[in-house]
């Protein structure tokens, strides 16, 4: 499957020479801050976490007002539990857990050091900087937000030139909580973007597509700043066998419209048992009517970001329909504007345009399978994904899928949900991404992992010292590696 292809019309950015001035400063900044104050203590990271929670209570309706206009209509529901209560519950997690994160571990010696300490401390890395996307501007952009105050450092964040409101708001919203040189926020298009990029952060942690990823590690390599991609890509939902069709259905299609499928771990596609596609298609179709009575106008249903991404999505259905594929338009409301309804597309091939990139929006190809084993055959040959879901598996299917195909995360029984759980690591695997954030992996992501060896006094270090070849070294060698050193040569 090709990398994915989202369309390319930022929105032209005045001032965008002096924002990239603006964000070279503001590094300079935050790297002299963190210099003069390497460590914060337990206290102080739980004070910046606490005012992050305040200020998203108290901005929750600017929030939902802003998200509301970059969408054009985006459900306030969506908006809250997402960009606002996530990046609270992400926090709420990390103030619990963090006093324990920080300490340091003991790990053991080495046999021959035996009497002396070992141990793991985790060091803030510095200043890391945070790029993200339009779909989630608030969640994706905070999220790694409190893995790197937990961890001690300080942020930059570039938001997406999609969602200039929300720049806007998340500005004045962390100008309240914080000195710039602590937290800040830049804006501008692409050309900051990479302006950003080139900045010689501590760590950087990026959320978009794959395409984007590459220019991303790749400048990022220019200063060796390890980075964080959570990137996208085709995540399969499995139907089982003995599945109840018309639950699974209702699962993947709220997968399929919430935020209009805009988002990175919507099921992307459907692999159902040979046979029942059409009834599973009629099952979808029928429950995203019954979520979703009308589409265009409807305050609850999300718009698709910009004209140019319906486009797209609209040229993806007409490459399949002139392919052979068989189009179910979901409902009878046709939408309005850039509200669209789910599509469900049956009769799939390998060649159609939407089964080569992610789709991104409200279009579900199902397809079907002979055998579990063909099923997991397909996935396999397929990027490895972001997610992967199974619906209706028996334990010993789940099983299998677990251990013979690879994805960032899993939820069984329903889509999407693994990501809400801030105690489990979040991240992708080879074209979804690497590494990983939320709860503990978020902290470990964006903390040096010290090793520290103390050698106590009166151990004696210097019998493996030259002269080469005394007592204690030969009997060391012939014990572990079954050879003894020769004798010290005469002096
Ligand atoms: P994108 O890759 O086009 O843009 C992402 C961000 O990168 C934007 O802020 C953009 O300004 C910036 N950018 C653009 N060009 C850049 C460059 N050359 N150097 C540095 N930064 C640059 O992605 P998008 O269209 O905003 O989002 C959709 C993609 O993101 C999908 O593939 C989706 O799956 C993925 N995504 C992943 C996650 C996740 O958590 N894994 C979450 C949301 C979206």
């Amino acid at each position: 499957m090709k990398a994915v292809l989202m369309p390319k019309d930022a929105p032209a950015v005045t001032g965008e020479a002096d924002e990239i001035a603006r964000m070279q400063r503001l590094f300079e900044r935050q790297m002299r801050a963190f210099d003069a104050a390497p460590y914060p203590l337990l206290a102080a990271r739980k004070a910046k976490l606490r005012k992050l929670i305040d200020a998203l209570r108290r901005y929750q309706d600017d929030i939902v007002a802003a998200v509301n206009e970059d969408f054009g209509v985006r459900a306030d529901t969506e908006t809250r539990l997402v960009e606002v209560m996530g990046p609270i519950l992400e926090a709420r997690h990390a103030l619990s857990h963090m006093g324990r994160w920080m300490k340091p571990r003991r790990r053991s010696t080495e046999l021959l050091f035996l009497g002396n300490r070992a141990w793991v401390s985790y060091q803030p890395k510095g200043v890391v900087g945070i790029i993200g996307t339009w779909n989630f501007p608030l969640y994706l952009t905070l999220g790694p937000l409190v893995a790197a105050l937990a961890a001690g450092n300080r942020a930059m964040i570039k938001t997406s030139e999609f969602s200039p409101r929300c720049t806007a708001l998340l500005t004045s919203m962390l100008a309240e909580c914080f000195e710039e040189d602590e937290v800040a926020v830049c804006g501008g298009a692409v050309a900051a973007a990479q302006a950003f990029n080139a900045l010689p952060f501590n760590h950087l942690v990026f959320t978009g597509s794959p395409r984007v990823g590459r220019q991303v590690m790749r400048a990022a390599a220019e200063h060796l700043t390890p980075v964080t991609l959570e990137l996208g890509g085709k995540s399969p939902a499995i139907v089982g066998p003995d599945a109840d069709l018309a639950d699974a259905a209702l699962r993947i299609a709220h997968g399929k419209a919430f935020n209009a499928g805009q988002i990175c771990v919507a099921p992307d596609y459907a692999l159902v048992p040979r046979g029942k596609s059409d009834a599973f298609a009629a099952a979808v179709a029928d429950a995203f009517t019954r979520l979703y009575p009308t589409v265009g106008g409807n305050a609850e249903y999300t718009s698709i970001i910009t004209e140019r991404h319906a486009a797209r999505l609209r040229e993806l259905l007409a490459d399949a329909q002139s392919k052979g594929a068989t189009l179910l338009r979901c409902g009878t409301d046709p939408g309005s504007g850039r509200q669209m309804p789910l599509t469900v597309v049956t009769r799939v091939a390998d060649g159609m345009q939407l089964m080569q990139e992610e789709i991104f929006g409200p279009i579900l190809p199902v397809l079907e399978y002979d055998r579990l084993d063909d099923a997991l055959a397909l996935v396999r040959r397929g990027e490895r994904p972001l997610s992967l879901y199974g619906l209706g598996l028996s334990a010993a299917d789940q099983a299998r899928v677990l251990k013979e195909t690879h994805a960032g995360g899993v939820t069984f029984n329903d889509w999407g949900w693994h990501v809400f759980q801030h105690d489990l690591p979040f991240g992708g695997i080879g074209h979804s991404g690497m590494g990983s954030y939320h709860g503990e992996e978020g902290f470990r992501e964006l903390s040096h992992a010290k090793g520290v060896f103390k050698r106590q006094r009166w151990f004696p270090v210097g019998l493996f010292y030259p002269p080469y070849g005394n007592f204690v070294q030969r009997l060391v060698m012939k014990v572990f590696i079954g050879s003894a050193t020769p004798k010290p040569p005469p002096r």
